[in-house]
């Protein structure tokens, strides 16, 4: 029997806009549906497509505002003009229920979550190639070139931080980058730290 880990694991995942990573997200739950998907709150307007409370919870700026003051994320931050942040409370009652939070959040993001919590596991998905990415952000037709051109300039940066991240997964091809994200979370669970009650009984 696999013995439960008693806090939940906090997973971070990052990446730049374009390189999938709602669609490699959805395949992963989809295969790991005990795993909660936290949804960040955003001033952002909905894509075409997008639910409130299922992609984002779409908030004004006042209401962004409000909840930084009254100190309600574990962390949040400004991406291209929009605030996006991750409620603490939420998370929170999923991880102390035993239960693994995945939070796909930017790199500005994922360093403030290192810092407060150094046990997350931190993951990067880049794009097979900078080519690639404005092949696809161009696709998938939901900004305007101005846009676009910000969204690379960030993915260039964002890339400089992946040294930071505990594992890098390349998406050139989701099935592939699923299943490395699998492998990843499986390994990382039988870290040593989190059976020690194997050797209880031992
Ligand atoms: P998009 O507008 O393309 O949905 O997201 C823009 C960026 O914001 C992406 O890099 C995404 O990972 C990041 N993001 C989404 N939610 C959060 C959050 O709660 N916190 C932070 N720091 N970044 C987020």
């Amino acid at each position: 029997m696999t013995p439960k880990k008693q806090r939940g694991q906090l997973i971070v995942l990052s990446g730049p806009s374009g390189v999938g990573k709602s669609t490699v997200i959805a395949e992963l739950l989809s295969d790991r549906p005990d795993i909660f998907f936290s949804v960040s709150f955003t001033t952002r307007q909905p894509r075409v497509g997008e639910a409130d409370g299922v992609n984002y919870r779409f908030v004004s700026k006042d209401i962004f505002q409000d909840m930084i003051a009254r100190d309600e994320f574990l962390e949040y931050a400004c991406y291209v003009d929009n605030f996006y942040g991750t409620s603490l409370k939420v998370i929170e009652e999923q991880l102390d229920a035993g239960i693994d939070v995945l939070l796909e959040i930017d790199v500005q993001g994922a360093a403030k979550v290192r810092e407060k919590c150094p046990d997350a596991l931190l993951i990067f998905i880049s794009p097979p190639s900078f080519e690639e990415l404005s092949r696809r952000l161009r696709g998938r037709h939901t900004d305007d070139e101005t846009v676009i051109k910000e969204r690379l300039q960030q993915a260039l940066e964002e890339c400089r931080q992946i040294p930071k991240y505990d594992f890098l997964v390349v998406n050139d091809k989701v099935s592939h980058a699923v299943e490395e994200i699998l492998a990843i979370l499986t390994a990382e669970s039988c870290r040593t730290k989190y059976r020690m009650n194997v050797m209880e009984g031992v």
